[in-house]
C-alpha cells in the first residue's frame, strides 16, 4: 500500500514475524558438529553468509565443496566437514579411500529420508526423476544416491528425459516450492509418463515456512525476507511473497541493506526468514526497522495456525 499525497502516514507499525521464521534444526544440526569438530569444512556449511563468516572469523577453515584430495592432503589435512547440502557418495568413498576421516553434517532429512527413498524405490524397480536445480549441492548430492536418477528443472529438461522408462517417480529438492513441484509432475503426466508415482520430499521446516509466508504476504502492506541470496529456501521465500507483493517484497541478507522508505506508508509489515537463516539476523532486523521508523513499532509474532499473537516483544526478548 502507498500513500496518496492527501493520506495520513500511519503512526504504529505491527511487525509480525511468520511462524518458523529461521534456523531449522538441520542447519543448527551443521553448526553444532562444525563448532564441536573446528576442522576445515568442504564448502559453505549452509547458504548463509553470516553462519559462513562466524564459522570462518572463529578460525574454521573454509575449503573448496569439491576439493582436490591429494591436495588437500599435502597440506595436512586428515579430517574434514562434509556440509549440510550432503556430498556426492563417490566423493565420501574417495575421502574414505584416501584415510580422509570426515564429519558428516548433512542434514538427517537426506541422510535418512531422501537417500533412503531414491535407494527404496529403485530397489522396487523404479527409475527415481528429481526435480531440482542441477547446479544446487544438494542435487547433486542425492541425485549420485541411485543408480539411475534423472534431474528436471523446466519443461525443457522434461522434454529431453527418454521417453520408454518403465516405472517412473518424481521426487524434489527439499527446498523447491509445491507450485513448482506439481507443475512439473503435471508435465511429466501429460508429456511422458501418464502413470509416474510423485512423492513431495520438502522438508517439514520448508513447508511450514513456505505456508507461514503465503498466508502472511496476502494481508500485509510489505514484507522483507531475511536470508543469504544463494540460499534456494530463502529466495523461493521471496518468490511466494512476491506473488502478493511484487513491488513491496524485498529480500535481504543484511540488516543494513533495510530502507526506511520501505517502511513509509505501511501498517502492517511481515518478515519471513529462510530455514539458513540465525534468529540473530532477524532480531538485526526488527531493530534496524526500529531505528528505522518514526512513530511506534509493535514486534508480533505469528502463530502455527497463522493467528497473530497478542504478545509485544523487542527484538532483545527471546522468540
Ligand atoms: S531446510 Fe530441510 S533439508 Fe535443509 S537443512 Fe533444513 S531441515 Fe534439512
Amino acid at each position: 500500500m502507498s500513500l496518496g499525497e492527501h493520506q495520513i502516514e500511519p503512526k504504529t507499525l505491527e511487525v509480525i514475524l511468520a511462524h518458523s521464521a529461521g534456523t531449522c534444526f538441520g542447519v543448527q544440526g551443521a553448526i553444532d558438529i562444525a563448532e564441536d569438530k573446528r576442522q576445515p569444512i568442504l564448502g559453505p556449511l549452509v547458504h548463509n553468509p553470516k553462519i559462513v563468516s562466524d564459522l570462518a572469523t572463529q578460525g574454521i577453515p573454509i575449503l573448496e565443496r569439491y576439493s582436490d584430495l591429494e591436495k588437500i592432503k599435502k597440506e595436512g589435512i586428515q579430517e574434514v566437514i562434509i556440509t549440510a547440502h550432503g556430498y556426492p557418495k563417490e566423493l565420501k568413498e574417495a575421502l574414505i579411500k584416501e584415510g580422509i576421516q570426515f564429519h558428516d553434517a548433512t542434514c538427517p532429512v537426506l541422510l535418512k529420508w531422501v537417500y533412503g527413498k531414491i535407494e527404496t524405490f529403485e530397489k522396487d524397480g523404479y527409475n527415481v526423476v528429481i526435480v531440482g536445480n542441477p547446479k544446487h549441492a544438494e542435487i547433486i548430492a542425492s541425485r549420485t544416491y541411485g543408480k539411475k536418477t534423472h534431474v528436471v528443472y523446466s519443461e525443457e529438461e522434461v522434454d529431453q528425459l527418454p521417453d520408454n522408462l518403465g516405472k517412473v517417480v518424481a521426487i524434489c529438492q527439499t527446498t523447491i516450492t509445491k507450485e513448482k513441484f506439481e507443475k512439473l509432475v503435471e508435465y511429466m503426466r501429460k508429456k511422458k509418463y501418464p502413470h509416474l508415482k510423485a512423492v513431495d520430499t520438502r522438508c517439514k521446516p520448508v513447508k511450514n515456512q513456505q505456508e507461514a509466508v503465503e498466508k502472511l504476504a496476502q494481508w500485509v502492506d510489505a514484507m522483507i525476507i531475511i536470508g543469504g541470496f544463494d540460499s534456494s529456501n530463502t529466495t523461493n521465500l521471496a518468490k511466494l511473497s512476491k506473488k502478493y507483493l511484487p513491488d513491496s517484497t524485498y529480500h535481504v541478507d543484511s540488516a543494513n541493506s533495510v530502507q526506511k522508505d520501505w517502511l513509509k506508508g505501511v501498517k502492517h509489515l511481515g518478515i519471513g526468514a529462510g530455514t539458513s537463516t540465525p534468529k540473530t539476523q532477524i532480531k538485526e532486523v526488527q531493530q534496524k526497522i526500529l531505528e528505522l521508523f518514526p512513530g511506534k513499532v509493535l514486534f508480533r509474532q505469528e502463530s502455527k495456525d497463522g493467528e497473530i499473537l497478542d504478545v509485544n516483544f523487542t527484538p532483545e526478548d527471546e522468540f
